[in-house]
């Protein structure tokens, strides 16, 4: 595993970006993609972004550059895993990967009904799904383009010919619902998805997981966790919480929203909880050819074990 800094800034010609910052700051096309843009009446500009390993001292360079410039500028930190990693790691974050807005609205407002029995008054964490999930009619194109797809409300969708393949190869920890789509003349369609219900909650991380947790909800505790906007999020487990893995999990801490009661989160979101694979789920839902890469529509980030992790 490897950490890289990405910067990203706009300039307006090749000489200014070679000039003023690449050249100053020694950074190469090995290291700068840079790629055109129009805006305006035909103006074009240059879209940058670099690329350096963590702790390269290029990196300040060019931040200061940027600021000396007054020129905006952005930067992320991103941990890159090797074939290896991923295929060791006890478990992966299953997220929404690729360049497609594989995501269809659901929630109650669509018909999907909801047990609010055990949910938190104070931010909506435990909000129970109680109906085969229905999206809206508009979305039903556009999660077709991918393999995998989800709902706003943290469904995870796949192709009814997927759920039965992972029926038949015996995956563990999980359910099919069906999932039906609102059409405008308000009828349902049956859609040949069906929605992966996950029932195995891991026990909550170790405290040193890197998570943002500025929001979290002083009622339940566990709603309103976040990922970090500009350093890489870590899941981080003790070795004995992953005794009872099974190859579908979701973790102990929920994620997203900033409603502020029940209510509000019943017209919006809710906290929920992230999906935790093993390298045999991964393996299924990658893509073998490029074609099938492109459209996976899946990314997979391996959790790291206290005191174990091998990259150290
Ligand atoms: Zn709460």
């Amino acid at each position: 595993m490897k950490t890289v800094v990405f910067i990203w800034f706009k300039v307006d010609t090749m000489a200014e970006l070679t000039d003023l910052y690449l050249g100053p700051a020694q950074c190469g096309p090995d290291v700068a993609k840079v790629e055109e843009y129009k805006y305006g009446k035909g103006k074009v500009g240059l879209d940058v972004e670099i690329k350096l390993d963590d702790g390269d001292e290029r990196i300040a360079k060019v931040c200061a550059l940027l600021t000396q410039h007054g020129e905006h500028h952005s930067t992320r930190r991103e941990d890159i895993y090797t074939e290896e990693e991923l295929q060791n790691a006890p478990l992966l974050e299953l997220g929404g990967g690729g360049d497609y807005d594989n995501v269809a609205h659901a929630g109650p407002h669509y018909g999907t009904t909801y047990d609010v029995t055990n949910a938190c008054k104070q931010c909506g964490t435990g909000v129970r799904q109680t109906s085969g999930v229905i999206i809206r009619g508009e979305d039903e194109r556009r999660i077709e383009k991918t393999r995998v797809a989800f709902t706003t409300h943290g469904g995870f969708l796949v192709h009814d010919v997927d759920g039965e393949k992972l029926v038949n190869a015996k995956f563990t920890g999980f359910n099919l619902w069906p999932i039906q789509s609102l059409q405008k003349n308000g009828t349902k369609v049956e859609l040949r998805r069906e929605q992966v219900l996950i029932e195995n909650v891991m026990p909550p991380m170790a405290p040193s997981a890197i998570l943002d947790r500025r929001e979290v909800c002083p009622v339940c505790k566990k709603g309103r966790f976040n990922h970090l906007p500009f350093d890489p999020t870590r899941f981080v487990y003790r070795a004995e919480d992953l005794k009872n893995i099974q190859d579908f999990n979701l973790t102990w801490e929920c994620f997203g929203s900033y409603a502020k009661s029940l209510e509000q989160a019943l017209e919006s979101y809710w906290p929920r909880p992230s999906i935790l694979v093993t390298p045999r789920v991964m393996n299924f839902f990658r893509g073998k050819t490029k074609k099938e890469k492109k459209y996976e529509g899946v990314s997979f980030t391996p959790v790291w074990i206290e005191g174990q992790t091998p990259w150290g």
